[in-house]
């Protein structure tokens, strides 16, 4: 409930007095009504008072003033019938006009509808007595002269302007809590226009009634309604044209700003735009240059790179070619043991190390002379034009004394050589790669041949890369051709005799060469990749058979099969999900494959083999580091891999006989592998007197050709066939055995 506050709480009261007042002034009129007068005539005017009067409302152009018909019609009346009958029309006007606004749904409480009706009652009733009291009569005489009809209607207007108004202010006033004479002042005072004009217009009818009849006087006051209608319908019309014209005018105005801010927009895009593209074109420009820079030139060094250095060199045969006994000479250049370096000290270091030989190779050579890096610690030079080939060697040496002085890098001492290749334009060369890749020949002779050393290329080297690059040929064609085949070599217990496994050796069957040695293409294989499919093919094979020897005899199961894996193979991601497959194709139990690798290619990439080895020995594959010895082992290391065996390499075995100091050798690494869990095989066991010491330093397997030399499938079936009869005879170890020679075949039965 709204909470009723300061003059709000005589609302109540001062309308229930008004009502009260109005209620007598109703009683009084009717109870005094002179029905001799009551004719047609008031019962039509009482009839368009109540039904029409409040509707026919008209707002006045610019003013906020409402002349309503209904108070012309209640003064006619005043005038013509006398007050009583006034009075009541009045009220019966506001209540039907209050009850109409309810039935609307505009909110007038009971108690508003009955002020409204005694406010009409009380002002018409008031207005009545004043005119009564200027004019002797409530009802106008017909003959009045105009001062009195002056006199009545501004009597008439002033009563009931005073009168309705003030009573109506008063009760807003009270229910909106403010001062009265501020609500009359703002919302009444305006209205007093209303009731002249109402009471003029009355007035000026009233007499017309005198000269024209009262039924003119009707007909007279509809066409003046119908007239007042079409001025009300016309000024509406005005009034919505002029709104419209207002509500184009302003929606145009928004138009015309919108358009103006578009286009204020648009020219500050168009700068921003203008401004942006040329930021860009300027962005572009440098990054053009800075991209051409980048194209042809080693990021680390700043040095031309490969690209760039082939450009000059396609320059430099273009001149010997123009300029007879124009010379050039191309020295390609690698860093020793770099990679050790790179390893041991970090790849930042390393990045130090080639800037800091970078300025050393420039310091060597003159202006004209073009030095690159090709890529990783490899260098080219390129000399146009000297006179003498010795000037080229004098170069080389130049290079590699003053790169072989110590070099200080965050306060380490780092040393290095470089081993260089040289190739000359006297050679007849037409294509930079040429050129290249013969100095890159003979940098691999200056390597092959000790390192920090230079060395030319010649006809030799011309000779064996051709034949290089032909094996590599033909290596390629011999997987599709399938000219490999995988032998086989017995690994034997010492102690007893017996054969325990197969070392898988790869084979192949060139079509004019014969049989080459994997010693010769394996590296090949290597180097092109050709060993990834190739490995896993004997891999595959090598499983499949062992398989099949499982299956055709129980004695058989205990065999073991050794697969050699090139450092390739052992980097690639996926080694272990393809020798999982192999085996699960092959149904071989992993128990029954070992991988040989080599202990070099282990120890290289310490961290990647342990990792991958782990993972090879998670799948239940045993492990053997092969060659053992031939590299450098880092004891620290050793322990971490999760290896099985250990692999004694030949060159040991050999040289047993020759003098306590080998031995020792070979007794310590067998001592090394007990110690670290690991069993010990040793390779090469070519004579009784070898496999005599390696019994008695407790050698638990071995290998070589005093057993077999490796067979192929069908004689490795033969021989196991023999081991398992228990024949026996001594192989006699004078000449060089070949492989799948059956004289060796049955050597382990003798121990
Ligand atoms: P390896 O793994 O150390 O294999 C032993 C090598 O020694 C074999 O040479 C074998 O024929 C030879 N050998 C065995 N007993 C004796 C002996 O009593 N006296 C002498 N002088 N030699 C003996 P092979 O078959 O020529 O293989 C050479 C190397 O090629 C292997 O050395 C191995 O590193 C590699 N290789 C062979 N097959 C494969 C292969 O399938 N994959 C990979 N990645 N490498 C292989
Ligand atoms: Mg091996
Ligand atoms: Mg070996």
């Amino acid at each position: 409930m709204k909470e009723v506050t300061g003059k709000q709480k005589y609302v109540l009261p001062f309308a229930a007095l008004v009502t009260a007042c109005g209620a007598v002034a109703c009683i009084f009129s009717a109870y005094n009504f002179p029905l001799a007068k009551f004719d047609l005539g008031l019962l039509l005017l009482a009839l368009l008072t109540v039904l029409l009067g409040s509707r026919l409302t008209m707002q006045l152009p610019s003013a906020k003033v409402h002349v309503s018909v209904s108070d012309t019609l209640i003064f006619i009346i005043l005038l013509l019938y006398g007050g009583e009958a006034a009075v009541l029309i009045a009220a019966a006007e506001a209540l039907y006009t209050s009850f109409r606004f309810r039935s609307r749904g505009i909110t007038i409480r009971f108690d508003g509808v009955l002020f409204n009706a005694a406010l009409m009652a009380c002002s018409t009733f008031l207005s009545a007595w004043a005119l009564r009291s200027s004019l002797g009569s409530a009802i106008i005489p017909l003959q009045a002269d105009n001062v009195a009809l002056l006199t009545a209607v501004c009597v008439m207007a002033l009563v009931q302007y005073a009168a309705s108004t003030s009573l109506a202010a008063i009760y807003t006033a009270c229910e909106a809590n403010q001062g009265v004479w501020t609500t009359w002042n703002k919302k009444y005072f305006p209205t007093s226009l209303t009731y002249f004009a109402g009471a003029a217009t009355a007035t000026g009818l009233v007499t017309l009634k005198g000269l024209i009849g009262f039924y003119a006087v009707i007909a007279t006051a509809t066409a003046v309604t119908i007239s007042y209608l079409t001025l009300r319908r016309y000024i509406n019309d005005l009034k919505a044209s002029v709104s419209q014209a207002e509500q184009a005018e302003h929606a145009r105005a928004e138009v015309e700003r919108a358009r103006a801010e578009q286009a204020e927009r648009h020219v500050d895009e168009l700068n921003h735009y203008v401004a942006e593209l040329k930021r860009t074109t300027d962005e572009l420009q440098t990054s053009k240059e800075h991209f051409r820079h980048a194209a042809f030139h080693d990021a680390l060094t700043n040095l031309p790179n490969r690209a760039l250095f082939t450009d000059h060199l396609k320059l430099a045969i273009e001149r010997t070619k123009r300029q007879p006994g124009h010379n050039f000479a191309v020295l390609f250049m690698d860093l020793d043991r770099f990679k050790n370096i790179n390893d041991s000290l970090g790849h930042i270091y390393g990045d130090q190390l080639l800037v800091a030989i970078s300025q050393r190779l420039k310091g060597c050579l003159r202006q004209v002379d073009v030095i690159a890096r090709l890529g990783g610690d490899e260098f080219a030079v390129l000399l146009d034009g000297f006179t003498e080939p010795n000037d080229v060697l004098r170069v080389a040496e130049k290079i590699q004394k003053a790169i072989s002085e110590p070099l200080t890098i965050d306060r380490n001492e780092a040393f290095t050589s470089a081993s260089i290749g040289i190739a000359l334009s006297s050679t007849g060369y037409e294509r930079p790669e040429d050129v290249l890749r013969d100095a890159d020949t003979a940098m691999y002779r200056a390597k092959d041949g000790g390192k920090a050393r230079h060395e030319i290329f010649d006809e030799v080297m011309y000779a064996r890369a051709v034949s290089l690059l032909n094996l590599e040929n033909d290596l390629r064609r011999a997987i599709e051709r399938q000219e490999f085949e995988v032998y086989y070599q017995p690994i034997v217990t010492l102690k007893t005799g017996g054969v325990c496994g197969f070392e898988a050796l790869l084979r192949w069957q060139h079509p004019t060469r014969g049989m080459i040695s994997p010693a010769e293409f394996i590296p090949l294989a290597e180097e092109t990749g050709l060993i990834i499919p190739l490995g896993q093919w004997v891999l595959e094979e090598s499983c499949r058979q062992m398989r099949e020897w499982h299956e055709q005899s129980l004695a058989n199961r205990m065999l073991t099969v050794s697969v050699n894996l090139s450092g390739k193979q052992l980097s690639r991601d996926d080694l272990c999900q393809q020798i999982k497959l192999i085996l699960e194709r092959t149904g071989l139990d992993p128990r029954s494959l070992k991988l040989e690798i080599t202990e070099s290619v282990v120890m290289d990439n310490a961290d990647l083999a342990i990792n991958m080895l782990q993972q090879l020995h998670n799948l239940g594959i045993q492990l053997s580091i092969d060659d053992f010895g031939t590299g450098y082992s880092s004891l620290s290391y050793l322990h971490r891999f999760p290896v099985n065996n250990l692999k004694i390499d030949r060159s040991f075995i050999s040289r047993m006989g020759l003098g306590d100091e080998n031995l020792e050798i070979v007794r310590t690494i067998i001592m090394l592998a007990r110690n670290l869990g690991m069993e010990v095989i040793a390779e090469g066991i070519e004579t009784k007197e070898q496999l005599a010491q390696l019994r008695a330093l407790s050698c638990s397997f071995g290998q070589g050709y005093l057993f077999s030399v490796p067979l192929d499938a069908e004689s490795a079936v033969a021989l196991i066939r023999q081991v398992q009869q228990n024949a026996a005879a001594l192989p006699s170890p004078a000449d060089a055995p070949r492989d799948g020679d059956s004289k060796y075949l049955y050597s382990s039965l003798v121990m």
